[in-house]
């Protein structure tokens, strides 16, 4: 069954989402973006809670645009779950379940056997939203709308949950669309990964592609890839490299024409520390060094210049490296890992080179 959304625009006030056009399959989209980007608004237009302006939305082919919300088909799980205050987890879950076994059933898969006599209101933030997991599941949803369900969890917990959350998801074989502002959280379940910033669907791939190639600055920004620059396109004899701020760096260039300047970026973990000079290798002085607990971002400023480049370190490497802030270094950015996003001009459209 696939759910598709085709052309859907809406807007409150100044605020503007779409058209957005997505297809679902038996699948887990992870859809990421900034705080008001309109997460939540495309949820509530899939679920029925709140009307399109334009477009269409259609599960397994029947159309569900002008649909109440309890005859989609869809269910949509908020952050707080929103169980019944005073009903035990048993009754939650059984409130939307087809049987008493069904009900053993998840309660089995989401680990809340030891909770479920309890009333909903005394359970502990973790236990509730598994709770509401479980009762959303019990109504065999034919697509199934997550906004933000580990939001109010804590960090071991949430992690936890994540993982847990991603086999439990994709074994459902109904469309999840899974909102988050989370980058970690939307890579970790979703088997494609949809990119928003303000109503506007930026990109939609696998993780990885998003990751590897953001398609514009801000998805580049957003999902961490904070090194992003701007260099000119220039011809070198063999081919064509990037001039950035007088360096030459070797780097697929893609459709850019020479002479044109164009944005590129490399995540922070693809930059190296270089023994020796090579090509696409930067010397300069730390300026400041982060440590992040699983590892350390150090910013670097190369000779000559005032952009600094970003590389993240695991704390063995650190240690390793024996450095310290205001240290000098040399960097390789890896040709391979450059990614040149596009023309000025089009990327200006979203946003600066640099925030
Ligand atoms: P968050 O991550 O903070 O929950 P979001 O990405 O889910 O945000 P939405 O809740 O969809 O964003 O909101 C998008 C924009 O639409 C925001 O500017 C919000 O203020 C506005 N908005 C949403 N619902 C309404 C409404 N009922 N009336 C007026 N404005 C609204």
């Amino acid at each position: 069954m696939t759910l598709v959304v085709d052309g859907m625009r809406r807007s409150h006030g100044a605020f503007e989402l779409g058209p957005i056009d997505l297809a679902v399959d038996e699948e887990v989209l992870s859809v990421l973006g900034p705080s008001g980007c309109g997460k939540t608004t495309l949820l509530s237009t899939i679920a029925g809670t709140v009307t399109p302006d334009a477009g269409t939305i259609s599960l397994g082919g029947l159309d569900l645009t002008g649909r109440p919300p309890e005859k989609r088909g869809t269910v949509l799980v908020f952050q707080d779950g929103a169980l019944f205050p005073h009903m035990t987890a048993r009754e939650n879950v059984a409130y939307a379940a087809s049987s008493e076994k069904r009900v053993e059933e998840l309660a089995d898969a989401l680990e809340i056997d030891a909770v479920l006599d309890q009333r909903a209101d005394t359970l502990s933030g973790g236990e509730r939203q598994r709770v509401a997991l479980a009762r959303s599941l019990a109504a065999d949803p034919d697509a199934l709308l997550l906004d933000e369900p580990l939001a109010n969890l804590d960090a071991p917990i949430k992690r936890r949950l994540r993982d847990e959350l991603r086999p439990l998801l994709a074994s459902l074989d109904v469309p999840v669309i899974y909102v988050t502002h989370d980058q970690r959280e939307a890579t970790a379940i979703g088997d494609r990964l949809a990119v928003i910033a303000d109503g506007e669907l930026l990109q939609l791939d696998t993780p990885d592609e998003v990751f590897a190639h953001p398609a514009t600055p801000f998805v580049a920004s957003f999902t961490g890839s904070t090194n992003l620059f701007r260099g000119a396109v220039v011809e070198t004899g063999t081919g064509r490299a990037l001039d950035w701020n007088g360096r030459r760096l070797d780097a697929a260039i893609g459709g850019a024409t020479v002479g044109e300047t164009v944005q590129f970026c490399i995540r922070p973990e693809y930059v190296t520390l270089a023994a020796d000079e090579t090509r696409n290798s930067v010397e300069g002085a730390i300026t400041r060094r982060v440590f992040e607990g699983d590892g350390y971002l150090l910013d670097v400023v190369p000779d000559g210049g005032d952009e600094a480049v970003r590389l993240a370190l695991s704390p063995p490497a650190y240690e390793r490296a024996g450095l310290d802030e205001r240290d000098r270094v040399r960097l390789a950015l890896p040709a391979d890992a450059i990614h040149v996003i596009g023309g000025v001009e089009e990327c200006s459209a979203i946003g600066p080179a640099r925030r």
